[in-house]
C-alpha cells in the first residue's frame, strides 16, 4: 500500500504542467492565428470523484467526460456536488439517442462537443426545450467532424459539415453552437508534417466562419488530446481535451 501511494500521480503537479505548456506554445503560435487563450478541459474519464476534486482545487473548472453513465455518477457524486459547486462538465463521447433525456437532466452540464447529424440536433433542441429550467440558456453544443474519415469514428464528414452548421444555426433556438471538434486519427508520426486531422479541422473553421460572416475567434476550435495538444494550439486550437497528462495513465477499459 505504501509503495500504491509513493508511485500516485501527482495530479497537481500535470495539471501545472500542462497549463506552462499552453502558455509557451501560445508565446510561439505565429501572429496571423486569431484565435483566443485554448480552453483545457481535463478529460477525466475513468478516475475516481477525488482526482476530479483534487483538479477542481487546484483551480480546473471544465472536465470532459465520454461515457454517459460515468458522467450521470461522477455530476451527482455527494462529494463532487458538495466541493465543486462551479465544475463544468463537457460531454465529448458519442450520444445516443435513448440517452439524450438522462444526459441533458445533470447538474453542471455545460457542452455536448458530439453533435454529429441533423437528427440528435434536432432531439437535443427538442429536449431541452422541455427540461432546461426557465432561466437556462440555450444548450451549449459543438459539430463532432470525421476528419479522419475512419469508419469506426464518429462525426460528420468534412464536406457536409458546413450543412449541418447552418442547419443548427438556422432552425434550433434551443441550442447554441458554438464550435466545432475533431477526434483525429491516433498516433500519428508528426515527423511526417502537420497532422491532416488538424488542417482539416482549420479548413472546415475558415469556411463556417466565411459563410455565416463570423469572425475566427467566435468559433471554437476543440482539438488536440495528451499527445499533441500543444501541435494543435499553433495551428489554431481554441479546446484541448486532455485526460492522461493530467490524470495519469488510464487502466484499459474492457
Ligand atoms: C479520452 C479522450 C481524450 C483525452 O485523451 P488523453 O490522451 O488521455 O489526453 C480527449 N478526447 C476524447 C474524445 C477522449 O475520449
Amino acid at each position: 500500500m505504501l509503495r500504491r501511494t509513493m508511485t500516485e500521480f501527482d495530479i497537481r503537479a500535470g495539471l501545472q504542467h500542462v497549463l506552462k505548456r499552453i502558455d509557451e506554445v501560445l508565446l510561439q503560435r505565429p501572429n496571423e492565428i486569431q484565435a483566443a487563450r485554448p480552453l483545457l478541459v481535463a478529460v477525466s474519464k475513468t478516475k475516481p470523484a477525488e482526482a476530479i476534486i483534487e483538479a477542481y482545487d487546484s483551480g480546473q473548472r471544465d472536465f470532459g467526460e465520454n461515457y454517459v453513465q460515468e458522467l450521470v455518477e461522477k455530476s451527482q457524486h455527494p462529494d463532487i456536488v458538495a466541493k465543486c459547486p462551479a465544475i463544468k462538465w463537457h460531454f465529448i463521447g458519442h450520444l445516443q439517442n435513448n440517452k439524450i433525456n438522462k444526459i441533458l437532466s445533470l447538474p453542471n452540464l455545460h457542452m455536448i462537443q458530439t453533435v454529429d447529424s441533423e437528427k440528435l440536433a434536432t432531439r437535443l433542441d427538442a429536449a431541452w426545450a422541455k427540461l432546461k429550467p426557465a432561466s437556462e440558456s440555450p444548450l451549449r453544443v459543438l459539430i463532432q467532424i470525421n476528419t479522419s474519415g475512419e469508419e469506426a469514428k464518429s462525426g460528420i464528414g468534412m464536406n457536409e459539415a458546413p450543412k449541418l452548421y447552418q442547419f443548427i444555426r438556422n432552425n434550433l433556438k434551443h441550442l447554441q453552437l458554438v464550435g466545432i471538434m475533431t477526434i483525429g486519427a491516433f498516433g500519428f508520426d508528426y515527423s511526417t508534417g502537420p497532422n491532416p486531422d488538424f488542417v482539416s479541422l482549420m479548413q472546415v473553421h475558415r469556411s463556417v466562419c466565411e459563410a455565416n460572416s463570423l469572425t475566427p475567434d467566435s468559433v471554437l476550435v476543440s482539438m488536440g488530446m495528451s499527445n499533441d495538444y500543444d501541435r494543435a494550439i499553433e495551428m489554431g486550437s481554441t479546446v484541448v481535451r486532455v485526460g492522461s497528462s493530467i490524470f495519469g495513465h488510464r487502466a484499459v477499459k474492457a
